[in-house]
């Protein structure tokens, strides 16, 4: 039997060996910059006319990749190659499946620096958030893989005399898959790993800003031995490939994280069934989140403050699960302000190359000018006390913002603005807490701070949240140890990460011989 799966560690890079390794790893990849990429669609690796340069947030002159993008007529030649390749692909067993994710897994493990130096360059994550990033890809390869050979196994069923019962779990078909430039790794790697473990085949179109890192994986893939025309690189503007690759009749799923705005289009365009079609295309869809940390009156006030830095501007808060609201109990909201402005004052701003950055830059300009605007919202919408300027030079940086006495239905206090700004929220008491950490559309992270076990069992019950944290962050989920995904506008409810994962990207076949 298979080792049981477990967590792959974090690098610690107070270990004077891992950061010479991860120095090195850098410098080889900048040396690497500026390559071209192509498309993949079954075997054939495609060179377009049409090419977007892929550029390095931290220092926007600087070019990591330029590639290759897909229009209409590519997209449909990568969903006939994936139509083409299903037939072969739903046909390997489910161990054999497997295997070849934990082969991408090793050779991932084996070039983890490599692979968060891409990270760094092009996703503008610090060291850690970016060796956080390839752990949890790693992480996703290995537990998918435990998940289809689970599922593979004779399944419960109620005995009947007479009768010989077996159910199966049979993949759907040709899947697009569209991930977000914020886990370009992780959840990149984890959503098409699990469509394609679950013996599905699929179109990759890698987030626009973070092709270059798709790109590497699809090596990687190669080098694994998955056969062609299971995963179809297909990197293009989600304008115009994205609409045509959902709506395409034999398109079967979308499997999509990204915004709320993009979500809800694609559920819609995916419901009509068009000429040809033979089934009801699946979304699971994983969107925003306004996510809210509760901070009772009782609360160790160092923790909270922890808690609430670290989720707020880790990634410069553009995680679906940063912490963008705190809601603080009257009695002590100056001392929890207070701390966390300390903390947040002392986080180093620079490139994300530099071992000592905190916050590096946000992803890019349209990001940048979005969360410049929001600031000013909130600059009318509360008092800021911390941050609120842009930092100029070669990069998208942005201050650590914090925005205090900010109303619960201010626009800053519902809004998703995916960037480092905080809204500090005063409740009257433990009750009104909750009724605020309710009151958005979104439903994916929380934490509550508090000792009282009256008041942890009260939010167990009633703070309504896929993902929600006691005493702890409310970011940085671990693969098995904490199924992703949350309620209401954040998604379709599902749980990346978990056990009930792979029954989305599947259908339970039942067959019943009589003897
Ligand atoms: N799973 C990540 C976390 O727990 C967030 C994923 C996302 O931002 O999409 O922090």
């Amino acid at each position: 039997m298979r080792e049981p799966f477990r967590n792959e560690p974090f690098t610690d890079f107070t270990i004077s060996d891992s950061i010479a390794d991860f120095g090195a790893a850098l410098r080889s990849v900048e040396s690497q910059l500026g390559l071209e990429y192509r498309l993949k669609i079954g075997s054939d690796r495609i060179e377009t006319t049409n090419k977007r340069k892929s550029i390095n947030p931290s220092e926007f002159k600087q070019v990591v990749g330029i590639v290759s993008q897909g229009d209409t007529e590519h997209a449909h030649k990568a969903i006939l190659a994936a139509a083409a390749a299903f037939e072969e692909w739903k046909r390997v067993p489910p161990a054999a499946r497997a295997r070849v994710l934990y082969k991408a897994a090793a050779i991932l493990r084996r070039r983890k620096h490599e692979f968060s130096a891409w990270l760094v360059f092009e996703a503008g994550k610090n060291w850690a958030e970016a060796d956080g990033d390839t752990a949890e890809a790693i992480d996703f390869l290995e537990f998918y893989g435990r998940e289809m050979e689970r599922l593979a196994e004779r399944q419960p069923l109620v005995p009947l005399a007479g009768e010989d019962n077996e159910l199966t779990y049979v993949p759907l078909g040709v899947g697009v898959v569209i991930p977000p430039w914020n886990f370009p790794l992780a959840i990149m790697a984890g959503m098409t790993m699990a469509s394609v473990v679950a013996g599905n085949t699929v179109v990759l179109k890698p987030a626009s800003p973070t092709a270059v890192i798709a790109a590497k994986f699809i090596e990687l893939l190669e080098e694994a031995g998955l056969p062609d025309g299971v995963v179809n690189y297909l990197p293009g503007a989600g304008g115009d490939i994205g609409d045509f690759l959902v709506e395409h009749p034999l398109t079967r799923f979308i499997c999509f994280t990204g915004s709320r705005e993009v979500g809800l289009r694609i559920n819609e365009r995916a419901a009509a069934a068009r000429q040809d079609q033979k089934w009801i295309k699946r979304v699971i869809a994983e969107m925003g989140g306004k996510d809210t940390i509760i901070v009772a009156e009782d609360a160790d006030l160092d923790l909270a403050a922890d808690a609430i830095t670290a989720s707020a501007f880790g990634y410069s808060g553009q995680k679906c699960s940063a912490c963008s609201r705190a809601v603080i109990e009257e009695s002590v909201y100056e001392d929890v302000l207070e701390k966390v402005v300390r903390r947040t004052a002392a986080l180093k701003i620079g490139h994300a190359s530099e071992q000592a950055t905190a916050i590096g830059p946000v992803i890019d300009e349209r990001a940048y000018i979005n969360i410049l605007k929001y600031i000013e919202v909130g600059r009318s919408e509360g008092t800021l006390v911390l941050g609120g300027n842009k930092r100029g030079g070669t990069g998208y940086f942005i201050e650590p913002t914090i925005i205090r006495d900010v109303a619960p239905y201010a626009r800053i206090a519902q809004e998703e603005i995916f960037g480092p700004v905080l809204a500090f929220i005063k409740a009257a008491n433990f009750d009104a807490a909750l009724d605020i950490a309710n009151n958005t559309e979104y439903g994916l992270t929380g934490a509550v701070i508090s000792r009282d076990r009256a008041k942890l069992e009260k939010a167990r019950d009633e703070f309504h949240v896929g993902n929600l944290y006691f005493n702890r962050k409310c970011t940085g989920a671990l693969v098995g140890v904490h199924p992703f995904g949350g309620f209401n506008m954040s998604g379709t409810d599902s749980k990346a990460g978990g056990r009930d994962y792979l029954l989305l990207l599947t259908q339970a076949k039942v067959v019943s011989e009589r003897f």
